[in-house]
């Protein structure tokens, strides 16, 4: 079942954008079904459960994307290769502090709130060009791009909406800080976010199933 979601998604997918499989709530054994059928990037919201699902070695990569507390920045720099979820300077600071301690150069992106709600982390659309613009000084972070969550509507026009301020944004800083990765779309919204340009869709229950949190 999960092969044939991986394949079928792969195969609607333009070469150079990263199908990740989004993990959380899911056990080992399903990510390593995930990995087998072609999956290389994991994406996890939680420090804890990160660690218990990652193994020293994996042939895998692990990437955070949920919010992010200062006192677990350190196994986070340690498990993953970028974090998506930066959206303050303060954590930046602490990841830099960090990654410096680990003899590590950082990747990251910022997360920007385009859909602008309340109910989401990341940088206001305002703040973001002078977050963009500080991050560039910590010696041991790469921002490697932006994140951003569609807008939660049943509205495609407000979720396009959102998805066209995050592309025009990339767009606009792409070459000044030589961003590569642009991560939007999730299982229900990937296919508009393609049409935006993303370069990386973080992708779970589309993959595994629908969560349950009651467990
Ligand atoms: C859970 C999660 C996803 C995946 O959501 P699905 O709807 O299951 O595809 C993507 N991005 C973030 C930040 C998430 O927390």
């Amino acid at each position: 079942m999960i092969q044939d979601e991986v394949m079928k998604i792969k195969s609607e997918l333009p070469a150079d954008v990263c199908l990740m499989a989004v993990s959380k709530t899911r056990s080992r054994a399903e990510v390593e079904a995930a990995w087998q059928a072609g999956i290389h990037v994991f994406g996890e919201n939680k420090v804890q459960e990160l660690k218990e699902k990652a193994h020293e070695n994996d042939p895998f990569e692990w990437h955070m994307i949920g919010h992010l507390q200062t006192n677990k920045v350190k196994d986070a720099v340690r498990l993953t290769s970028l974090i998506h979820s930066v959206d303050s300077l303060h954590l930046l600071a602490a990841i830099d502090k960090e990654a410096a301690k680990q003899n590590k150069c950082m990747p990251v992106l910022l997360q920007i709130n385009f859909a602008n709600e309340e109910t989401k982390s990341g940088f206001t659309v305002e703040e973001a060009p002078l977050a963009l613009e500080l991050a560039q000084r910590f010696a041991n972070i790469k921002v490697k791009g932006i994140m951003t969550i569609g807008a939660h509507s049943e509205d495609e026009a407000l979720i396009r909406k959102s998805f066209q301020q995050a592309h025009d944004f990339y767009t606009t800083y792409q070459k000044k800080y030589q961003l590569d990765t642009l991560s939007m779309g999730m299982s229900n919204d990937y296919p508009l976010a393609l049409e935006y340009g993303t370069t990386l869709i973080r992708v779970g229950s589309k993959i595994f199933g629908e969560r349950q949190y009651n467990q």
